[in-house]
C-alpha cells in the first residue's frame, strides 16, 4: 500500500495528540498492592523451608517452651504438656467470640490444639488443654483444615494454644501456602514463649495474640503449675512480638491483618496484677498497643479449691481495671470492654 505525504501528516498529528493527551491527563491512581501474609514473603525469599527444618529438629530434645523438658518426642516421649509428635486438635471452625477485628462477617478460622504447656487451674478449656481430648492429624491434614477455613470465608487462621506444636504448624502452613493459603496467621498463645522460638516465627506469623495472665511470680506458680517465671518470660515475649509485627493494623473493612493484641483476664482479688500490667504496657510498649481487658473470668476446673479465685469478678473490680488502663494512657482498648465499662458506669 502506498504511504502518501497526507497519511504521514495525519499519523504524525494522531501520535502527537496522544502524547499531548497522555502527558496532560492526571496520573492514574497507583494500583494498590494486594495484601500478602508474612509467610508468603518468607517463602519467596527461600527461607521458609529452613525454618520448618529448624523447628522440627527441636522435637528430638524438646525445648519448645520454657518448661524445657528435653524429652525426645520423635521417639514417643512426652513432656509436661503431654503432647505427642503429631498434632492433636479438638476442633476447627469459624469462631465469633474473638475481638471484632478478627471476627468480621465470616468469623475467625479457629483451630483448637489439644494439650497445653501452661495448664492453669482455672482453665476454661480443661478437657482439651489438660486432658488432651482431640484427634491426631498429619501436618498435611492440618494444612487442609486451614484451606477449608479460608474457603468458607474466615478472615484469619487462629491457632489456639500453638506453642507445643509450633513445628507442625510451620510445616502445615507451608504446605497450605503452596495450595493457595493467603490468610493472616494468628498465634493465639498463653504468652509463655521462649524468645528463641519466637525468632523462628519471625516472618511467619502476622498476628500475635498473647495473654498476660499474671504480673507476680507467686501467683503464676500457684495457679499455673509452678510457672514462677511466667511474668518475666511473657513480658520479654510480648516485647519481641511487638518488635516483629507492631501495632495492630486493619484493612478498610476493619479486619485485622498484622500486629499484636494483648489479652488480660481480670481475676478476683486482684490476682492478675492488673494495675501493674497496664503500667508495664504503658512503659514498655507503644500506648496505642491493642489491649483487651476482659471481664469474663469464670470459676472453672480446680479454681473451686482456691477461695481467692473461687468467685467471678465484681463490677467494681472490672471498673477499677479499666480506670487503671485509662489513667496510664492506654489508647487502644478493646471496644467490647469499653462498651461493658460504659454500661456499668451508666448504672452507677
Ligand atoms: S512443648 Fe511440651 S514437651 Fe516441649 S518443653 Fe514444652 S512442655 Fe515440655
Amino acid at each position: 500500500m502506498k504511504f502518501t505525504r497526507r497519511d504521514f501528516i495525519r499519523n504524525s498529528f494522531l501520535v502527537g495528540s496522544s502524547l499531548i493527551f497522555s502527558s496532560s491527563s492526571p496520573a492514574l491512581p497507583k494500583k494498590e498492592e494486594p495484601w500478602r501474609p508474612a509467610y508468603e514473603k518468607l517463602e519467596r525469599e527461600g527461607k521458609f523451608e529452613q525454618r520448618v527444618k529448624q523447628a522440627y529438629a527441636l522435637f528430638e530434645n524438646c525445648h519448645l517452651c520454657p518448661r524445657r523438658c528435653g524429652v525426645n518426642r520423635e521417639k514417643g516421649e512426652r513432656g509436661f504438656c503431654r503432647a505427642p509428635l503429631k498434632v492433636v486438635t479438638f476442633s476447627a471452625h469459624p469462631h465469633f467470640g474473638e475481638e471484632i477485628s478478627l471476627v468480621g462477617q465470616h468469623g475467625s478460622g479457629t483451630i483448637f490444639f489439644s494439650n497445653c504447656n501452661l495448664r492453669c487451674i482455672f482453665c476454661q478449656n480443661w478437657p482439651i488443654a489438660h486432658e488432651g481430648r482431640g484427634q491426631e492429624y498429619e501436618d498435611e491434614e492440618l494444612a487442609e483444615m486451614m484451606l477449608k477455613l479460608q474457603k468458607i470465608g474466615c478472615h484469619n487462621i487462629n491457632l489456639v494454644t500453638p506453642t507445643h506444636v509450633m513445628p507442625n504448624i510451620l510445616n502445615a502452613t507451608r504446605i497450605a501456602l503452596k495450595k493457595g493459603l493467603r490468610l493472616p496467621l494468628m498465634y493465639n498463645t498463653s504468652g509463655y514463649e521462649r524468645l528463641e522460638m519466637l525468632k523462628i516465627l519471625d516472618g511467619v506469623v502476622d498476628i500475635y495474640k498473647p495473654d498476660m495472665k499474671y504480673m507476680d511470680s507467686d501467683k503464676a506458680a500457684k495457679y499455673s503449675a509452678g510457672a514462677s517465671d511466667y511474668p518475666e518470660v511473657t513480658k520479654k515475649a510480648i516485647i519481641e512480638m511487638n518488635r516483629q509485627v507492631g501495632i495492630l493494623r486493619t484493612d478498610k473493612q476493619g479486619i485485622a491483618l498484622r500486629g499484636v493484641i494483648i489479652r488480660h483476664l481480670v481475676m478476683p482479688n486482684r490476682v492478675a496484677g492488673t494495675e501493674k500490667f497496664v503500667k508495664w504496657v504503658a512503659q514498655a510498649l507503644p500506648k496505642s498497643t491493642y489491649v483487651n481487658i476482659m471481664p469474663q473470668y469464670r470459676v472453672e476446673y480446680k479454681a473451686y479449691e482456691h477461695p481467692e479465685i473461687a468467685r467471678g469478678i465484681t463490677v467494681q473490680e472490672f471498673l477499677e481495671a479499666m480506670e487503671w488502663a485509662e489513667k496510664n494512657g492506654l489508647t487502644n482498648l478493646d471496644p467490647n470492654s469499653v462498651a461493658v465499662r460504659n454500661f456499668y458506669r451508666s448504672r452507677q
